[in-house]
C-alpha cells in the first residue's frame, strides 16, 4: 500500500530562500532539464531539480541533509537552459546562503557579518582594538604613539608577539565555531542520506580511512580546482577562485614562518626583500588581488548578462578580500617610501580587514568553503557507503534515495 506522509512546509525558510536571491524558485514546472545540463550533476544523486521542488515545499531539514546543494558552483549553465526562467543556479546560491546562516552560532554573528554596515563596522572595532593594543605596547616599549621615531618599522608600533596574541585568539574562536558547524552539518546530511548509526548520531569513518581515502582526494580536487573548471558560463571565475585559494596558502605559510621565526627563534623583522619568504608573500598578495578581480569583473559580466545573481554577500566577500590584499600591498609600499603618515594608518586598517576576514570564515558566505570541502568529503564517503565499501556497522542499512527524489 502506498505510502503518503504529510509535508509541513516551513514558511520561514521559503521566505528566507526568496528573500535571498532565491525569488524565482515557484517558476520551476520539474522537466529536470537543469539535472540534466549541470555538469557536476551525478548520476547517483542529479541536482538541482530536486532541490528546487524541496525549496518549493519548504522541506528545509530534507536541504538541511543534501550535500549536493554544496557540489554546485553557482556557474549559471542551468540558468542559462532552464525554459521557466527558475534560475535553480541562483536559487541553490540563496540556500547556500541559508545554510551558512542556519548552522552559523551565534546566528547574531551571521546576521552582523552578512551586510555591509556589519563587516564595515567590525573592520573598524578591529582597527579600535589594535590601536588600544598598540597604545599599551608603546607604553611597554618606550617608542612614540602612534608614530614611533624614525624609519616605518611596523613592529616598533606594534610587535608580532601581540599581534600573535590577537589573532590565535580570534583563530581558536573561528576554530571552534567552524568546527561546530562542519559537525552539525554532517549530522545533517548523514540523516539525509537514511544513515542510522549505533549512537543514533550521524556516523563518521575512522580517523585514518577520514584522512587518507577522502579527506586527501577532495584536498587534491580543491587544490586543482577540477569540478569547478567543468563550468561552462562562468570559467573565468573558477580560475580567479584558484588564484585565490592558492594566495590564501601562500599567506597562511608566510604568516606560520613569521610566527615560528620571529616568536620562537627572534628572527629580526621585516625581511630582506631579497628573502625568498619575502618573495613568496608578494607573489601571494599579488595573486590575492589578481585572482579576486578576475572573480570580481566575471560576477560583474555575468551579472549583467543575466547568468547570475548576485547578493550583497557575494560582493562583501568579495570586496573585503580585496582590501585586505591592498591594504597588505599598501603597507609595505608606504614603509618601503617611507611614507609614516599614511604607512602606520593603512597597516592598522590592513589589520583590521585580516581580523575581519578572519571572523568572516564561518559567518559570511566564506563558510563556503568549510562546507563545500566538507560535502566533497561526505560525497567519497557515501559513494562507499552505498557500495557497501565503507567499513563501518549500521544499525540499519542504507536508505538510499528514492528514484523520484533524484
Ligand atoms: S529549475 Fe527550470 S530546468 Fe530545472 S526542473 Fe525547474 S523548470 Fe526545469
Ligand atoms: S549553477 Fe552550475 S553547478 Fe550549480 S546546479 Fe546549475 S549547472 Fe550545476
Amino acid at each position: 500500500m502506498a505510502e503518503f506522509r504529510k509535508i509541513e512546509p516551513d514558511l520561514s525558510f521559503i521566505k528566507g530562500v526568496m528573500e535571498a536571491g532565491g525569488d524565482t524558485v515557484n517558476r520551476c514546472y520539474q522537466c529536470a532539464t537543469c539535472s540534466v545540463i549541470c555538469p557536476l550533476s551525478t548520476d547517483e544523486s542529479p541536482f538541482p531539480r530536486k532541490e528546487m521542488l524541496w525549496a518549493q515545499w519548504g522541506m528545509a531539514p530534507r536541504i538541511a541533509g543534501d550535500a549536493d546543494v554544496w557540489l554546485c558552483h553557482q556557474c549559471g549553465d542551468c540558468t542559462a537552459y532552464c525554459p521557466r526562467g527558475a534560475r535553480p543556479g541562483d536559487v541553490l546560491g540563496a540556500i547556500r546562503a541559508n545554510a551558512i546562516r542556519y548552522y552559523a552560532k551565534p546566528k547574531a554573528m551571521a546576521d552582523m557579518m552578512g551586510n555591509a554596515g556589519g563587516v564595515i563596522g567590525t573592520v573598524i572595532a578591529s582597527m579600535f582594538i589594535v590601536l588600544i593594543v598598540a597604545f599599551f605596547w608603546s607604553q611597554y616599549t618606550g617608542e612614540a604613539f602612534p608614530f614611533p621615531e624614525g624609519k616605518v618599522v611596523y613592529h616598533k608600533f606594534l610587535s608580532v608577539v601581540p599581534i600573535d596574541a590577537m589573532y590565535l585568539s580570534l583563530a581558536a574562536f573561528v576554530g571552534l565555531v567552524s568546527i561546530k558547524g562542519i559537525m552539525d552539518f554532517w549530522a545533517d546530511v548523514s540523516k539525509g542520506s537514511g544513515m542510522v548509526s549505533y549512537t543514533g548520531t550521524g556516523p563518521r569513518p575512522a580517523l585514518g580511512a577520514l584522512l587518507g581515502k577522502y579527506l586527501w582526494p577532495a584536498i587534491v580536487e580543491i587544490l586543482s580546482h577540477a569540478r569547478f573548471k567543468k563550468c561552462g558560463q562562468t570559467l573565468e571565475r573558477a580560475r580567479g577562485h584558484l588564484w585565490v585559494l592558492w594566495a590564501f596558502l601562500i599567506l597562511f605559510f608566510v604568516t606560520n614562518y613569521v610566527f615560528i621565526a620571529a616568536d620562537i627563534f627572534g628572527m629580526h623583522t621585516p625581511m630582506p626583500q631579497y628573502h625568498p619568504v619575502k618573495i613568496l608573500a608578494n607573489i601571494g598578495a599579488i595573486m590575492l588581488i589578481g585572482g579576486i578581480w578576475m572573480i570580481r569583473t566575471m560576477r560583474s559580466q555575468k551579472t549583467k548578462e543575466g547568468v547570475l545573481k548576485s547578493s550583497s554577500q557575494d560582493w562583501i566577500l568579495i570586496w573585503l578580500i580585496f582590501a585586505v590584499g591592498i591594504t597588505g600591498i599598501g603597507s609595505e609600499l608606504f614603509r618601503l617610501i617611507g611614507i609614516k603618515g599614511l604607512a602606520y594608518p593603512t597597516y592598522v586598517l590592513h589589520l583590521g580587514c585580516v581580523a575581519t576576514l578572519f571572523l568572516a570564515l564561518p559567518y559570511s558566505k566564506f563558510a563556503h568553503l568549510l562546507y563545500r570541502s566538507t560535502a566533497y568529503v561526505y560525497q567519497l564517503w557515501d559513494k562507499d557507503v552505498r557500495a557497501g565499501k565503507a567499513g563501518f556497522g549500521l544499525e540499519k542499512p542504507v536508505v538510499p534515495v528514492t528514484p523520484e527524489e533524484g
